[in-house]
């Protein structure tokens, strides 16, 4: 078997980098460990409405619910209102990921890429240290698939870097484990996502209520790992539910576990080898939310990959093109998030109450770095010392 390019993994990051590599003419097959596309689903399901100019999924059978925007809570329960525009790459639809992965992985195999199922990447094949293909297992059959370019999609738990030599490894710090419940009853029918914070409501980060449709909201949480004991998130999560008004009388339709990683990004091109998506630790280290950055990085990864292919060069220099492509699109922001997100893990409860306070009344033009500092200084200036290496990023951001 040969190809030109191996996906490892059939999640969004994947099936965007194969169906814009096959669009170009590259010969694709995206190797995919489950039976199913997109099942299960381990996501909050939340995503910028920002996706519709990019056209990448038709229809609207992906869409479960249309937001207007976001609400945060502080521990004390005082409320930052942001509208959809402003309110980050969570808010904008909330979707069926099942149905969103599946149209993704249709604009694939409609572009020419083809899918094998239950088929599970193993390692890489190298020939004096250069990337020849990928071994692969399915059922209890193993065998090797000959390729130019191996795209590690293989998400959080990505083996692929690893496989050619790239640190992908996540300290404690850098990973939250979440979990959530799929709950039907619940009193929930307004357009906004909530995110509620606080030290021990989600040490190190945060639960969410996304609105589903009628009486249905997945209501999750994200812990840090260098936080959590085993099953805290769980009963973090649990605790809350009991708490909530609107939430207590849900029952649960769907519950998963997972994990994301809140890292900075990782080195994403070797010769014959590019990483996208979670494997890439392409997540917004903030809220966690890595589907923005799959689409868009797959986009770019999927041409830069095209274009190799048509010059029959798979050298690193070439496949830069994409690092520096991702870099410009959104690695400024990783790179802003992950360092408010070392100056929250500091963060007591207090302080939080006090941003919220700061921030309730704000009428945000857009939520940059400049323009949260400013409303933030204007109501409590002591919090300037707690923010001062965020003032350095501003200008560089
Ligand atoms: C609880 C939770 C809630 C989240 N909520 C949100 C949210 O609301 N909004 C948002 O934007 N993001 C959210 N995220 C993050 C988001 O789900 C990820 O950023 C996104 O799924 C990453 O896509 P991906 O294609 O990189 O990886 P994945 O979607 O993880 O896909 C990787 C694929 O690779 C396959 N695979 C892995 N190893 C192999 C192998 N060796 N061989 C073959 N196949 C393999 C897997 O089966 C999987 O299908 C959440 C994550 C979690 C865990």
């Amino acid at each position: 078997m040969k190809y030109d390019v191996v996906v490892v993994g059939g999640g969004p990051a994947g099936s965007v980098t194969a169906r814009f590599a096959a669009e170009k003419g590259a010969k694709v097959l995206i190797v995919e460990r489950r039976q199913e596309i997109g099942v299960p689903v381990l996501c909050g399901e939340g995503i910028s409405r920002k996706i519709d100019d990019w056209g990448m999924l038709e229809g609207k059978r992906w869409i479960a619910s249309t937001m207007e925007g976001a609400r945060i809570y502080s521990p004390d329960k005082t409320c930052v209102t942001l509208s959809a525009d402003v309110a980050g790459n969570e808010t904008g639809y909330v979707v069926y990921r099942d149905i969103f992965d599946q149209e993704l992985a249709r604009r694939a195999v409609k572009a020419g890429a083809e899918i094998m199922l239950n088929t599970t990447a193993t390692g890489l094949i190298k020939k004096d240290n250069e990337i020849k293909g990928v071994k692969v297992k399915q059922f209890n059959e193993e065998f090797e698939i000959q390729t130019d370019i191996v795209v590690g999609a293989d998400g959080v738990e990505s083996k692929v870097g690893e496989w050619a030599g790239i640190n992908t490894c996540l300290k404690p710090t850098d990973l939250e484990t979440c979990a959530q419940y799929t709950l039907t009853n619940v009193e929930c029918s307004d357009a906004y996502c909530d995110f509620y914070l606080g030290k021990e409501i989600a040490p190190g980060g945060y639960i969410w209520v996304f609105p589903k449709g009628k009486d249905v909201a997945n209501v999750g949480i994200g812990i840090l790992a260098s936080f959590s004991e085993s099953g805290m998130a769980k009963k973090l999560l649990d605790k809350f539910i009991e708490s909530d008004h609107r939430l207590k009388k849900g029952e649960p339709v769907r519950f998963l576990a997972g994990a994301v990683p809140v890292s900075l990004p990782v080195e994403t091109v070797r010769d014959h080898l590019v990483l996208v998506g979670d494997a890439a630790r392409h997540v917004d280290p903030i809220t966690g939310g890595g589907l923005t950055h799959c689409l868009e990085g797959g986009k770019i990864a999927g041409e830069v990959i095209g274009e190799a292919v048509e010059k029959q060069d798979f050298t690193k220099e070439i496949l830069m093109k994409y690092e520096t492509g991702w870099k410009n699109a959104f690695g400024g922001k990783l790179k802003r998030n992950y360092a408010v997100k070392e100056i929250m893990l500091d963060m007591d409860d207090k302080t939080f109450n006090m941003l919220a306070d700061s921030l309730k009344d704000y009428k945000f033009e857009e939520l940059s770095t400049y323009s949260l500092i400013k409303a933030l200084v204007l109501k409590h200036p002591t919090l300037l010392m707690k923010l001062k290496p965020l003032m350095k990023m501003s200008k560089e951001v």
